[in-house]
């Protein structure tokens, strides 16, 4: 279910997966139409997601998106007695409101940023002067990872607080920022590879944040014991918590993390796959995805192998529409997007059949290779390959880690 660029990639594995048979895609994008059947859908409607899946006999429904899971979508296709790998309503909240996470994380004692939830103009004043420049300002409802301002500017950070209901007013995390996906069938978790993604629209990290410009797995810049780090003070215990107030997390629990000299720290959790991180993460999935999907969504993680990756590295970089994030322009024709690698996300075919740009974010190229280093030159000449007349491309992903310019902090 989806139709950006994680959904492709998603579809790409599984169509690539010997075990699945048929797969539907909904409402898919035109670069999906070449991985299985493309269905029509509200997504905004957890009834009409179930109801697609009782009329297909799906066996297992894969929600990609936050918008449906936290509108119940996962508890929807449940209620039909369908697999379905993602959180109940409940458990994406740890998404759905920043406020619900603070708490799990308090309660779970798991190390994040201090923060205060604010209401009002005065309420946000006291916030901001508490915890001093940067500022760090987050709309407390799902923004789609547009709600946050990060800005040295008191007033820039007054106004996107007047401008949210409710606003949660934090600490600035310092260090470098670490993506990591723990699949869960609210029990066992196994994390994937982690991963870093570039959220500013500009160069050198320039100019306001995005759903995401690219990324690149693995890192090598963190040190061996991240990801168990991250899993015994982050993971475990947030999914111990959840399942305790008997609302289990079954699905993608999204650890987003700043690496600060005293431990990893979470900036925030997400109830899915990051996009676009989880495209390069996939690239190099050694394993069938439906397996591992398939066993989290009936609780049988436990007894399920440890997926396999491939050696070396893998990039990701977005080619947006001009003047994304603010006013992207939209309707630009789009060459070159069916080539293996090229992942859609805002395309659309116009009333000619012509493939026609649709949204900010607008295609990923994605690209494996031996080093970061290859992953990075590849995906730049992929990119080079593909006809977006205006795009936004930032040209420093993954730049800094291939030319180790990042140093973890006490490293
Ligand atoms: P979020 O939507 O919470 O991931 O925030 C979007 C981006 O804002 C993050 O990826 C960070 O780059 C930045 N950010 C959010 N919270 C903090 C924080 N407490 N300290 C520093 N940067 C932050």
């Amino acid at each position: 279910m989806g139709t950006g660029g994680r959904e492709h990639a998603l579809a790409v594995a599984l169509a690539h997966d010997s075990k699945v048979e048929t797969l539907i895609c909904a409402p898919g994008n035109p670069g999906m139409a070449a991985c299985g059947e493309l269905r029509d859908v509200d997504m905004g409607d957890p009834d009409a997601i179930a109801a697609l899946a009782v009329e297909v006999e799906a066996d297992l429904v894969v929600v990609g998106p936050e918008a449906p899971l936290v509108a119940g979508a996962a508890d929807a296709v449940r209620a039909k007695g369908i697999a379905c790998y993602g959180p109940s309503a409940k458990a994406a909240a740890i998404e759905g409101s920043k406020t619900f996470a603070k708490e799990i994380m308090a309660a779970a004692g798991v190390p994040t940023a201090k923060a205060h939830t604010c209401h009002t103009a005065a309420e946000a004043e006291a916030a901001l002067d508490e915890f001093g420049p940067p500022y760090v300002v987050k709309d407390d409802a799902l923004a789609a990872g547009k709600g946050v301002v990060v800005t040295s500017d008191r007033d820039e950070a007054l106004a996107h607080a007047a401008a949210c209901d409710t606003v949660v007013i934090e600490e600035f995390l310092d260090g470098p920022e670490v993506s990591l996906f723990v699949v869960t069938d609210g029990t066992t978790a196994v994390p994937l590879l982690p991963a870093q993604d570039f959220k500013r629209v500009g160069e050198d990290d320039a100019g306001p944040n995005t759903g995401g410009m690219g990324a690149y797995t693995p890192l090598p810049w963190a040190p061996d014991d991240l990801v168990d780090t991250i899993m015994t003070t982050v993971a475990e215990p947030t999914l111990a918590e959840l399942a305790k107030r008997e609302t289990p997390f079954v699905g993608t629990l999204y650890c987003g993390l700043a690496l600060t000299s005293k431990g990893p720290k979470v900036i925030e959790f997400n109830c899915r796959f990051g996009d676009p991180e989880i495209q390069a993460v996939l690239a190099l999935l050694d394993a069938p995805l439906s397996g591992l999907l398939d066993a989290a969504a009936r609780g049988k993680l436990a007894e399920y192998p440890k997926p396999q990756w491939r050696d070396g590295a893998a990039v990701c970089v977005v080619l947006a529409s001009e003047g994304y994030p603010e006013k992207p322009v939209t309707g630009k024709p789009i060459t070159g997007a069916d080539m293996p690698g090229v992942l859609h996300a805002g395309t659309a075919l116009d009333a000619d059949g012509q493939l026609v740009s649709s949204g900010g974010r607008v295609l990923n190229v994605v690209a494996p290779g031996a080093t970061l280093n290859q992953a990075r030159r590849r995906a730049y000449a992929l990119a080079a390959g593909v006809e977006l007349p205006d795009a936004r491309i930032r040209r420093d992903i993954a730049l800094a880690a291939s030319e180790d310019r990042i140093v973890a902090p006490g490293a």
